[in-house]
């Protein structure tokens, strides 16, 4: 784990701790502390220890000057847009830090700066492989385990807390938020799809999906081994490096595609493209937290007055004031809704029992799944890619070579 990695972890673990203490969740709070503190004396870890001083004063600062958000007491679009920039920040970090050591190995040179394991998370398939390994075989991948990790980190937030990760932490997403608001700056007009196509392309992303889903159970389970084992999954993250660092004409045309996409329409890749995003729309569906609006407070039920305030902030084009219960595989639980309410209790993420969750309830479940396992996971040795830097620099010779 590197130092930028150390860091984000130990910060957002940090962040948890303030947030489970201002909301009285004294159970949780003592047992993030005690995985934290388990992990620092386990691992004696230098960069895990830099990062938990440096994360403590980071959010005693974050106490002195905005104090609301330290407690997550903020509103909720000023809570999740401080979070989601600060996240996307920290994968810039490693996204940077990644191609100059992609670079130098290109050069042959060992870099020494470390390379950070967290990228593995855009292998979505080696980790789905690598989790049918462990599932049939009890076989735990070497090469990428983070590419697991991260992916369960993923897929347990889809089971309780909804497309959030959508919401709250993709990088992409923020990209195509400003991507979005700079074409909106010179060329004016929403241009949405008309519905009669919007449905047929959103179902776009559940075919990519069904296309990785072919490959990841396709697979038998005797040929795991050699695959895991085979120098294509070693270099897994280089050959992902190399689309970008070398596009052939197809790779540029569909970045292009999705680009123009992102610019065209708010959140089109998250809503068309997105294999991950129909992943989550999919466990969603599971997850027991919805947006429920109750007509007892709502403003058009009890008091006859015409209210669209929640539909009009809803950045997936839900209908939200004719809604009882949101079950769209769209909603990413971002509660731009719940924030544009002017009837407190109308509007509510909660469960069908009762049981409501605040933005900061959202955000400490998301905080502790996206890094208390990768922390779990890295003190229990399934963390570090083993593929040294030497044998990468020798199969990187051989990149175009190395096929599945
Ligand atoms: S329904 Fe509410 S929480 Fe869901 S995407 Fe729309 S604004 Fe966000
Ligand atoms: S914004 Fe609130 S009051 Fe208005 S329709 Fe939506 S839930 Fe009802």
């Amino acid at each position: 784990m590197t130092v930028i990695e150390s860091i984000t972890l130990m910060f957002g673990l940090v962040f948890s701790l303030s947030l489970l203490y201002w909301s009285n969740q004294k159970w949780g709070l003592v047992l993030t502390a005690a995985l934290m503190v388990t992990a620092l004396v386990l691992t004696l870890y230098w960069p895990l220890l830099l990062g938990a001083a440096v994360a403590l004063l980071a959010l005693a600062a974050l106490h002195h000057w905005r104090p609301e958000i330290a407690r997550g007491q903020g509103r909720e679009n000023g809570l999740r847009d401080w979070v989601h920039h600060l996240m996307s920040l920290a994968m810039l970090l490693v996204g940077v830090q990644y191609v100059v050591y992609y670079s130098l190995l290109g050069q042959g040179l060992e870099t020494g700066l470390g390379r950070p394991d967290v990228v593995d998370a855009f292998l979505p398939i080696a980790g789905g492989i690598e989790l049918k390994a462990i599932i049939m075989l009890n076989l735990w991948d070497q090469n990428h385990p983070a590419a697991a990790v991260m992916l369960t980190s993923v897929l347990l937030s889809g089971l309780i807390c909804k497309r959030a990760f959508c919401g709250w932490i993709c990088p992409l997403g923020l990209a195509g938020k400003y991507l979005y608001d700079l074409r909106v700056r010179f060329i004016k007009g929403a241009y949405l799809a008309p519905k009669w196509l919007d449905w047929p392309l959103r179902m776009l992303k559940y075919l990519l999906l069904l296309g990785l889903f072919y490959i990841v159970i396709g697979m038998p389970a005797d040929s795991l081994p050699y695959y895991l084992n085979g120098n294509y999954q070693k270099i897994a993250d280089l050959k992902m490096g190399l689309f970008f660092a070398n596009p052939s004409v197809l790779a540029m045309v569909v970045i292009a595609v999705i680009l123009g996409l992102a610019a065209w329409q708010q959140q089109a890749f998250c809503r068309y493209l997105c294999p991950y995003g129909a992943l989550l729309g999919l466990l969603s569906f599971l997850s027991p937290f919805k947006v429920r609006r109750d007509t007892a407070h709502c403003l058009i039920q009890s008091k006859g007055m015409k209210c669209d305030k929640c539909t009009r902030a809803c950045p997936a084009r839900i209908q939200v004031h004719t809604e009882n219960t949101v079950r769209s595989d769209e909603c990413q639980a971002c509660m731009r809704c719940v924030a544009a309410c002017p009837k407190k209790k109308a509007l509510q993420v909660s469960t069908r029992w009762g049981q409501t969750l605040s933005a900061r309830g959202v955000l400490i479940m998301l905080l502790l799944l996206m890094f208390a396992v990768p922390l779990v996971a890295y003190v229990g040795g399934f963390w570090h890619s083993q593929v040294t830097d030497a044998t990468r620099i020798e199969l990187m010779k051989y990149i175009h070579q190395i096929g599945h």
